[in-house]
């Protein structure tokens, strides 16, 4: 059945002076994984908090699979929480650990150890439930945080920045174990993070925070291909704006316009890539930074302003690379490529 798991109407906070939240409409459906992407301090931790019941709103509506949840203590809300820091007990098996919430509930011994053991087997951590949290790696910890959230089958699970705290290889493997273990479980996911790739790479939709509002909510393609805001399109991906004389001049029209830099194909300038009914630009290549798999070109345009391109190296060396530096180039792209950005 497809419900909505939650749902948020002019949700705001203050705090003193500082409205953290300021008015917040979200709906999000049974068994999505929904990501709140925004820099530091735009408001995302406050909505997840308010959601958890840590936090009471200064205004507005939480209804939780449709009961209005606003003013319930966090133990009355179908919700659990992971936090960055795991807070597991330090003293307690990784398995008394996961049945901590079964025990407070009354959860009979048995069953209590049943279904740590499942949840352990879900995140993966099977013959690992007598160890204590010490004698785990950081992932294995982060593992163990998310099978104690498991264990109760919340109907929310509510992730704030969870990966954090993991270096860049780790955090990349747990993006997609992340992603596998909420298909399989069903529950849905809301996750805070400030990392766009990670909210590209995980969730079903994104909502874009920034200065406590949502600025935009879509699909990562949709945030991606087609940014609502000058802002969105900066904080997802390179915003590669086009803007005053320099986009009448490319463009041919007056506004604000994005092309991401992996559309734009760079060519010497006497060639043409032969494509008829191309977009395009002539510039000189202020910057060239070889990257392994890609090199990206910063292009200053005759035109006024400077886009990035990105290219794949398919045939292209580091010594290619270094020649590009101050030459001139020919930037080409598909017409629908240029996306008009709302000021
Ligand atoms: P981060 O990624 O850094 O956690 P965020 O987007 O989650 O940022 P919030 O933590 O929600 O942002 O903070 C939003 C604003 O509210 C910030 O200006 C912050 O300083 C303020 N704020 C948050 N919690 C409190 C509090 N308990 N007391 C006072 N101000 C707070």
């Amino acid at each position: 059945m497809e419900g909505k798991a939650i749902r948020l109407q002019s949700l705001r906070k203050s705090f003193g002076k500082t409205e953290a939240v300021a008015g917040v409409d979200l709906e999000i459906s049974d068994g999505e994984f929904f990501s709140m992407l925004g820099p530091s301090g735009s408001g995302k931790t406050t909505v997840l908090r308010m959601i958890a019941g840590f936090e009471p709103p200064t205004g507005g509506t939480i209804e939780l699979a449709g009961r209005d949840v606003t003013r319930l203590a966090p133990f009355e809300r179908d919700v659990h929480t992971v936090f960055q820091d795991y807070a597991l007990f330090p003293h307690m098996t990784i398995e008394q650990n996961v049945a901590y919430g079964l025990k407070i509930r009354r959860v009979p011994k048995a069953e209590r150890l049943r279904r740590a053991r499942e949840a352990l087997a879900d995140v993966r951590l099977e013959g690992l439930g007598d160890r204590r949290p010490a004698q785990l790696s950081g992932g294995q910890r982060q593992r163990v945080a998310l099978a104690r959230a498991l264990v109760s089958r919340p109907r929310v699970l509510l992730l704030d920045e969870p990966l954090g705290a993991l270096d860049l290889k780790l955090r990349e493997q747990m993006q997609i174990e992340l992603k596998e273990l909420q298909r399989e479980v069903g529950i849905t996911f809301v996750f805070v993070t400030h990392d766009q790739d990670e909210a590209l790479t995980m969730s079903d939709r994104i909502a874009v925070f920034n200065r406590g509002r949502v600025e935009q909510v879509g699909t990562p393609a949709e945030i991606y291909e087609r940014p609502a805001t000058p802002f969105v399109a900066g904080f997802v991906g390179t915003s590669n704006l086009l803007t005053g004389p320099a986009a009448e001049q490319v463009v041919g029209e007056t506004g604000t316009f994005s092309i991401r830099p992996e559309k734009i194909r760079v060519l010497k300038e006497d060639r043409d890539s032969g494509t008829p009914d191309c977009a395009g630009a002539v510039g000189t290549v202020a910057e060239v930074v070889y990257l392994g798999d890609a090199t990206r070109f910063l292009v200053d345009l005759d035109a006024g302003g400077r886009l990035t391109a990105l290219q794949q190296n398919l045939e292209t060396s580091s010594e290619d690379v270094a020649g590009y530096r101050g030459s001139r180039v020919r930037l080409q792209w598909q017409p629908r490529h240029t996306v008009r950005v709302p000021d």
